[in-house]
């Protein structure tokens, strides 16, 4: 006996959840809410068998943030390599 790998009832809420509201995703085991399955991927961590919500602090950490309306979105900004936020070459007077 092996346990199925995906519960097609789960994917067909979540299929449900998408119709209803375009993009938006309603989170069933924090009950936030998400702009985009982006934003709602994000917020979801660890492996598929420990899978867990990041709580509003660690969305922040990963430079998530909410709308006006209340909605998590994920950053606009592109994500750095870590190698390149030790340095940035920032402009400015030169010594000569
Ligand atoms: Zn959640």
């Amino acid at each position: 006996m092996s346990i199925p790998h995906d519960d097609p009832k789960l994917e067909e809420i979540d299929r449900l959840v998408n119709k209803l509201s375009g993009q938006r995703c309603l989170c069933r085991t924090c009950g936030k809410k998400f702009n985009s399955t982006a934003a709602f991927d994000k917020h979801r961590s660890g492996s598929i068998s420990e899978r867990r919500c990041l709580t509003s602090r660690e969305m922040r950490e990963r430079r998530m943030s909410l709308n006006a309306r209340g909605y998590w979105i994920t950053s606009k900004m592109p994500a750095r390599p870590k190698d390149s936020l030790a340095f940035w070459p920032m402009a400015g007077p030169r010594k000569s």
